[in-house]
């Protein structure tokens, strides 16, 4: 094995013993903790709720800690040291010869291998896990159905992408990286702004929220908060699963805000005027355009070592691919050799991501009740049988959201005045 090849490998353990340890730190933090409901929900969850939560928690962790091992572990490493892009490439070339359709069929089979990996432990997660927990309606023609979609998506908006950034490999020298990093960032805008109008909706259906008391008590915010009220929408989300949630997506005037229809059931119309407010925060606080803008500035970091890395010939051999490797391969390399690398830039998404909550509830705040936001995320807590007492560390690293309890504290201190509708 030569340099590249021992760091690689090492990273790649390094990340699985990581992730593995922090799930396995998780599921103890929540079983120590699954007796005792936390003082600040004890008035809205029930202790067989909380007990249901952290039941549900460690069934998502076990299968979780298999699909790592699977899928960030073995077939990580047969693909990439264990030879498997190396035969990947040979075979695109014995059938395709060289071209664009070798290149293609190379990126693709390493997505498709990944893909098929990872289907197993969707379905068990969907069919077992949800089920179990009384949380799926997925059917299985539903599954499938969202599969197919979600295949011939991938082929349609990636293959555009692959051939751009081939062909930049090949046309335009050692500075190739900065013009596939111009390609990624337009492809990214296009996809952030098709997405609410022309990808979700391949996927659930939308109606604008209807007529009636709770339309017009929350257009009078939307007026107080300058959004328009057509980027107002209710989603089938039962369709899949009785879990309920909010966000918001697009920019521009593309920008819409997005309820669960198991959400609007669930809440009492002032917990959704707070929720739709904390989602304006986002907005208000162009929390999109500054998340997009970290993830720029990342990708170009890493692609300016990996245009460096691309010329060494032992880039290519720890791989066991010809020198100078194939386009694709080369693309296909570097899709597995990325997430190894940057896996540490994890907790600083969570962190900026955490921090964005934080505005976005001050916003809340704001421009609605806190305590109605309060009460609205119990509910949510509780219905979505969401663990209560994460492993802080686990939840320093992965957690988009501030703990329960820590945000609910944060809202209180918020609150103009000590009401008390769950302590
Ligand atoms: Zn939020």
């Amino acid at each position: 094995m030569n340099t590249f090849a021992s760091v690689f490998v090492a990273f790649a353990l390094a990340a699985l013993a990581w992730r593995l340890w922090l799930l396995l730190r998780h599921a103890r933090h929540v079983a120590a903790h699954r007796d005792r409901v936390p003082d600040a929900f004890a008035a809205i969850v029930p202790p067989e709720a909380h007990r249901k939560a952290a039941d549900y928690t460690r069934d998502k962790i076990r299968t979780a800690a298999v699909e790592t091992v699977c899928v960030d572990g073995v077939l990580l490493l047969v693909l990439s040291v264990g030879g498997g892009l190396a035969w990947l490439d040979a075979t695109s070339r014995a059938q395709l010869g060289d071209g664009y359709a070798r290149e293609l069929a190379t990126v693709f089979g390493v997505i498709a291998a990944g893909a098929l990996a990872s289907l197993p432990f969707d379905a068990w997660r969907t069919f077992r896990v949800e089920a179990r927990h009384g949380f799926n309606q997925t059917t299985p023609a539903t599954f499938v159905a969202d599969l197919a979609k979600g295949i011939a998506l991938a082929v349609a908006l990636g293959t555009p992408l692959v051939l751009a950034v081939c062909w930049f490999i090949t046309a335009t020298g050692a500075w190739w990286w900065v013009w596939a990093w111009i390609a990624w960032v337009a492809f990214t805008m296009v996809l952030v702004a098709i997405f609410p109008r022309w990808i979700a909706p391949l996927f659930n259906r939308f109606t604008p929220l209807e007529e009636g008391e709770l339309r017009s008590r929350i257009e009078a915010l939307l007026a107080r908060c300058g959004f328009r009220a057509e980027g107002l929408y209710v989603m089938d989300g039962s369709k899949r699963s009785s879990h309920g949630n909010a966000y918001f997506t697009g920019f521009g005037r593309a920008k819409r805000i997005v309820f669960f229809d198991t959400l609007v059931q669930r809440l009492t119309q002032g917990e959704i005027e707070a929720v739709l407010a904390h989602e304006l925060g986002h907005f208000a606080r162009g929390h999109i355009p500054r998340l997009l803008a970290v993830r720029f500035a990342l990708a170009f970091a890493f692609l300016a070592v990996l245009g460096w890395v691309a010329r060494e010939p032992a880039f290519a051999a720890a791989f066991g691919l010809p020198y100078p490797p194939a386009t694709g391969a080369l693309l296909a390399a570097f899709m597995l050799v990325a997430p190894v690398f940057t896996f540490p830039f994890q907790p600083l998404a969570s962190l900026i991501s955490r921090k964005q909550e934080f505005e976005a509830d001050e916003f809340a705040a704001h421009h609605a009740n806190a305590e109605d936001l309060v009460s609205a995320l119990g509910k949510l807590y509780r219905d979505n049988a969401a663990t209560l007492t994460p492993d802080p560390l686990h939840s320093l690293v992965y957690d988009s959201h501030p703990p329960a309890a820590i945000r609910i504290a944060h809202l209180r201190q918020l609150a103009d005045r000590p009401a008390s509708v769950v302590a």
